[in-house]
């Protein structure tokens, strides 16, 4: 075999794998302009998909990086779950209705994941067009062979699959997001991969189906004693679906080597077996099975790193994690994995980061854990829907229907924790969230450090008199490449003269103008427009930073009240999740902790 070496070349990350978390994460490299490369052994982008529900985290993150537009625009949006229990009975289903979900997009996107890697690819582009520095192609047809690393750098030797060159690539970082049999994590001893693959086997069915009990604004499944069947619409014209059926269960375990996730192409079931087996299953209901697209069989993994991070070298998505694909998580936990990271790796690599181990080790310490989480969580789900056991069945076909009927609530805490819509970080688990507690020992609801960020409708002041509706959200769309440090005022104004804790925060800016984006937030009531003072962070760029709410609402959810009377700051992370809050008596809190955190701007 030919092997020609090219020359050496220096960047700062090597993406491995673009699939849609090293897609992702080099969006968000471009966003933080930093010099990469991402490189993905296929010719073309695959034309079927594996995951299909882009979850309501997922959603906001990308709409938070102005990536949103084409998943709304092209996605089938599901409103609820429907759930047949007895076939002889179908007109009286179990409904889960998907708007009592925690977020703004109280829905389920479906969107075929060859079509999300494709919107984050166009978006490369654009952004690429629109002249930003550092915005590199994906490189098809390259593939990871080996790499070693070094003190200060990474080698990786790449291979073009078609012309044989290889290349050795000199990063600083390397990231892994190659799928499940990831060179990367195999790349390094001691780097694990345990757990198990489950004994069901299972097809999916990309196929046309025309039955009232199947629509395209929800999930359709049937639970039944023999194993589920669901569909899940595909497109909202074409009454295409994705059906996936338990087709049965095996006592052979499958060894590390055979890690499928993932889809298999041994036994391939046909369409014909398909049909049969559905058949029997729901008789009477007779669900007609048309013009496949694509059919394929898999086995179910659950398996997890032991590390997400070896010296300089990182990995993402399902190199790091597997699961039951019950419940959509895997594409959406590898998405949030990556967008967890970005932002470390950009200040890390702009010397921003006070303690660079520390930083670069909480992606593992925050990570790991929703990892094992969402295995235990979706473990659970597919327990629950496909054990044939005696209690697992009593559960399933008596308890279940009381819980729905009875305890609603309960239903959607399970849902949103499945789904990842409550997820915070513990401070005690992340050495880089502020772990505070106030002074004054009186009991308070601040919003803790690890949480995520909070909406609610906010007044822009853009003039002395024009005040434009905007949310928390929007807001965050222009700060969040930084940090954002918001100032939660409560009665005593937004001047200087008037709130000394002005002079604070602009002293704070002052020290970390490369990190941190200012803001204050006061209520109606106390701010007359002509108090404001406007440009008070003229440096920025921006037209005014200074916002007001009409109803007290946005201070509470961050725990700011007028009970406790205390003003305070909030530090909120690239990713949307807080850094540090801290009452007006503790700025001094706040200050040492930024001190350990970020690199000060004149330093
Ligand atoms: C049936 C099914 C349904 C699913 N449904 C959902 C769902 O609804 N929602 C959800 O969130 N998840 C779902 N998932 C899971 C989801 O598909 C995966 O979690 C997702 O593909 C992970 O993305 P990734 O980028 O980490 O890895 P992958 O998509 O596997 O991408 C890895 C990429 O790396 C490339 N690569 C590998 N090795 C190298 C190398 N040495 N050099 C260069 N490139 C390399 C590969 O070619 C590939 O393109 C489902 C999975 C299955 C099987």
């Amino acid at each position: 075999m030919v092997s020609l070496f090219k020359e050496k070349k220096n960047i700062d990350v090597l993406i491995c794998g673009a699939g849609p978390v090293g897609v992702f994460l080099a969006n968000e490299l471009a966003d933080f302009e930093i010099n990469f490369r991402i490189i993905e052994k296929v010719e073309k982008n695959p034309e079927f998909s594996k995951a299909l529900l882009v979850s309501p985290r997922t959603l906001e993150i990308l709409d938070n990086r102005g990536l949103l537009h084409p998943f709304l625009e092209y996605g089938v949006k599901i409103k609820q779950f429907s759930i047949i229990q007895n076939v002889h009975d179908p007109s009286n289903p179990i409904k889960i209705e998907l708007s009592s979900m925690n977020s703004n997009f109280s829905f389920g996107l479906m969107n075929r994941q060859n079509k999300t890697v494709d919107y984050l690819i166009d978006a490369l582009h654009e952004k690429k067009s629109m002249r930003k520095k550092h915005v590199p192609n994906v490189e098809f047809c390259m593939e990871l062979i080996k790499y070693e690393e070094k003190d200060d750098h990474v080698i990786a030797v790449v291979k073009n699959t078609k012309s044989n060159v290889e290349e050795e690539i000199i990063c600083q970082y390397l990231v892994g997001c190659d799928g499940v049999h990831s060179t990367v994590r195999k790349g390094i001893n001691g780097w694990t991969f345990e757990g198990q693959t489950l004994k069901s086997s299972w097809a999916l069915a990309d196929v046309e189906i025309d039955h009232e009990l199947v629509k395209y604004d929800q999930a359709t499944s049937f639970v039944l004693n023999e194993g589920p069947i669901a569909a899940i619409p595909l497109d909202a014209r074409k009454n295409t679906y994705r059906l996936v059926v338990k087709i049965g269960d095996e006592n052979k375990n499958e060894t590390n080597d055979h890690v499928t996730h993932g889809l298999t192409n041994k036994n391939h079931i046909t369409l014909e077996e398909l049909q049969k087996l559905i058949d029997e299953r729901i008789a009477p209901i007779k669900l007609e099975l048309k013009n496949p697209v694509w059919i394929s069989n898999f086995k179910i993994n659950e398996r997890i790193v032991n590390r997400y991070r070896t010296g300089r070298v990182f990995i993402a998505g399902d190199a790091a994690h597997c699961h039951s694909p019950l419940g959509g998580q895997g594409m959406n936990l590898g998405i949030q994995d990556a967008h967890n990271l970005a932002f470390k790796l950009a200040l890390v690599i702009r010397d921003q980061a006070a303690d660079v181990n520390k930083l670069l080790d909480s992606y593992e310490h925050e990570r790991y854990p929703v990892g094992k989480n969402v295995i235990e969580g979706t473990g659970f789900a597919t327990k629950m829907v496909t054990g044939n056991d005696y209690i697992t069945s009593f559960l399933r076909t008596r308890i279940a229907p009381i819980l729905f009927h009875f305890f609603p609530q309960t239903v959607f805490k399970f849902q949103n924790n499945l789904l990842q819509n409550n997820l915070n970080y513990l401070p005690e688990s992340s050495e880089i969230l502020h772990k505070y507690k106030p002074r004054s020992g009186a009991e308070n609801q601040l919003i803790e450090a690890g949480h995520y960020v909070q909406d609610g409708l906010l007044m822009k002041i853009t003039s002395h008199k024009v005040h434009e509706r905007i949310t928390m959200f929007d807001v965050f769309r222009s700060t969040a490449l930084k940090h954002t440090l918001i100032l939660f005022t409560l009665n005593k104004g937004v001047t200087s003269d008037c709130n000394p804790l002005i002079e604070t925060l602009l002293e704070i800016y002052n020290d970390y103008k490369n990190t941190i984006t200012p803001i204050i937030i006061s209520y109606q009531g106390v701010v007359q427009t002509a108090d404001i003072p406007f440009m008070p962070f003229q440096e920025e760029g921006r037209e005014q930073h200074i916002f007001v709410e009409c109803k007290f609402e946005l201070h509470e959810k961050y725990g700011v009240t007028k009970e406790f009377g205390q003003q305070a700051f909030v530090l909120i992370r690239p990713d949307l999740y807080i850094a540090s809050a801290v009452f007006e008596d503790d700025v001094d809190k706040l200050k040492s902790f930024l001190d350990q955190y970020l690199v000060k701007a004149d330093r």
